[in-house]
């Protein structure tokens, strides 16, 4: 007997990280969009549940700003990044760090309630963040799947992408189960 293949999509996007899930749950937001998402184990699994050491982005207030974050990355870059990639990365570190928490990502806070803000290496300002100390990217991930089981048409779950295949100008992935 042959499994049933991916249902009728307008988006499947392959592997459920940070980034599949991320694009995944964007695309779901455009109204009449049926996104699905088709992973190799269960949807938590991923690089993205064990990343420990938290989110460098500019949200310390007039304290520090995405130019400061820009040139120390560039510092201890040296020479070795790509600028222009490291521009979108800083630019758009604050809010997305802010749309995690919207979709319910908990940061660990200081006792005032604002985002505990750690500096860490190559920072001249704090402003890394940290979920539950370092079970950071376990919570983004807990926050992301919780989002797409709501979001998305589909979950393929324990599929194994082989390949893409163009048809006509329209590419699908190749799956197996
Ligand atoms: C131990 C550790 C600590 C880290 N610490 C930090 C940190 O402190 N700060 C930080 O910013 N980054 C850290 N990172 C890096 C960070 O985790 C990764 O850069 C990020 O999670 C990558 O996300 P991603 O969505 O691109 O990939 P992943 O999270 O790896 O997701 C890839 C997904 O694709 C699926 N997949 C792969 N191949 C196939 C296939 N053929 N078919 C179907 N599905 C497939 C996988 O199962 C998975 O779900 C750390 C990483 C590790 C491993």
């Amino acid at each position: 007997m042959t499994s049933p293949g991916p249902p009728a999509l307008d988006l499947l996007v392959l592997g459920s990280g940070v980034a599949g899930l991320s694009a995944a749950i964007r695309a779901a937001g455009d109204p009449g969009m049926r996104v699905g998402v088709l992973t190799k184990a269960e949807l938590s699994q991923s690089a993205t549940r064990w990343a420990q050491g938290g989110v460098a982005a500019a949200l310390g207030g007039d304290e520090d700003s995405t130019d400061l974050h820009l040139a120390d990355t560039l510092a201890v870059g040296a020479g070795l990044c790509d600028v222009d990639a490291v521009r979108v990365l800083v630019a758009e570190g604050p809010g997305r760090v802010n749309e995690l928490i919207a979709m319910g990502a908990v940061f660990d806070r200081d006792a005032q309630g604002g985002l505990l803000l750690a500096r860490e290496g190559g920072h001249s300002r704090a402003r890394v963040v940290h979920a539950g100390g370092a079970a950071t990217g376990a919570e983004i991930e807990r926050a992301l799947v919780e989002a797409v089981r709501q979001t998305a048409a589909a979950v393929m779950e324990g599929w194994f992408a082989l390949d893409l295949l163009v048809e006509a100008g329209t590419t699908s992935a190749a799956p197996m189960c």
